[in-house]
């Protein structure tokens, strides 16, 4: 059975999409298969690999408001080497016609990615930078959620927001929700406020920070414009590093809570 997990945040450019695209492919190359279901209507992770190979391709929006069957939609990134559920602006509307649904509007996800969790190692699951229907519909899907977090400013009140979120998708519609662990992003330590920010966060949550933090990386933003993950695009540079020591922690604590290895 697949692991799910969430990378949400509902701040937009905290480096959930960098995240999603660059542990899809770390997992992929440390042997696991992936899926990862771009579920935010700007398509980023569909666009940076490259998944649009015909004009008419399902999407994730086909899947869950079109009845398009999930196995149609999903393509590979051969170049990347793991599978790909793309989205497209046609999600932009998705909030409100699944709320339209009414009894088991939160589980629309869910239960579209069910034929396929027994295909996956993991499915990592790139989640809007909002905390509306589709965000909720994505945490209720996962098993455990990852919080990517800007070293900056408010940092710590936008985590607040959607912790109050899990707990009430936690008193709904999945008890069974858990933190995978909370990742420091874009860290630039000549900064103070990123050091001081990055402090704050591991005193406050402690263990659930990961040891590793990803720092600002240029080629990290450049790996998308040529549709390839950072690993394919330059694995030496620093952000290859860090997204790999990322993938080997991440197994690391899965292996020692005795599952998925
Ligand atoms: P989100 O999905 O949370 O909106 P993205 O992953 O799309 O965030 O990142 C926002 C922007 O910052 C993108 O242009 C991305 O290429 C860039 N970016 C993300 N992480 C880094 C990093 N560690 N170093 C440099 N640029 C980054
Ligand atoms: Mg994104």
């Amino acid at each position: 059975m697949a692991k799910v997990m969430a990378i949400s945040n509902q701040k937009g450019g905290v480096g959930k999409t960098t995240t999603a695209i660059n542990l899809a492919a770390g997992l992929s190359a440390a042997g696991k298969t992936v899926l990862l279901v771009d579920f935010d209507s700007q398509g980023n992770a569909s666009q940076g690999l490259s998944a649009f190979f015909t004009e008419d391709q399902p999407t994730v929006y086909s899947v869950l408001m079109e009845g398009v069957p999930v196995q149609e939609a999903v393509v590979r990134s051969e170049a990347n080497g793991f599978d790909i559920l793309p989205a497209n602006l046609a999600l932009a509307g998705a909030d409100l016609e699944m709320d339209k649904q009414g009894a088991g509007k939160e589980q629309l996800l869910s239960r579209a990615l069910e034929p396929l969790r027994d295909q996956y190692d993991y499915i990592l699951i790139d989640c809007p930078p909002s905390l509306g229907l589709l965000n909720t519909n994505a945490l209720t899907a996962a098993d455990t959620v990852l919080i990517p977090v800007q070293c900056e400013y408010y940092a710590l009140e936008g985590i607040t927001q959607l912790l109050i979120t899990i707990r009430l998708v936690q008193h709904t519609s999945n008890p069974g929700l858990r933190i995978e662990g909370i990742l420091m992003t874009m860290y630039d330590i000549r900064t103070r406020l990123s050091v001081e920010v990055a402090q704050e966060v591991r005193q406050t949550f402690g263990r659930l920070v990961y040891q590793t933090s990803i720092p600002r990386n240029v080629r990290l933003s450049e790996a998308p414009s040529r549709g390839l993950s950072i690993f394919q695009y330059d694995p030496r540079c620093t952000g290859a590093q860090k997204y790999q020591a990322l993938t080997e922690e991440i197994l690391e604590r899965a292996r020692q809570e005795g599952s998925h290895e």
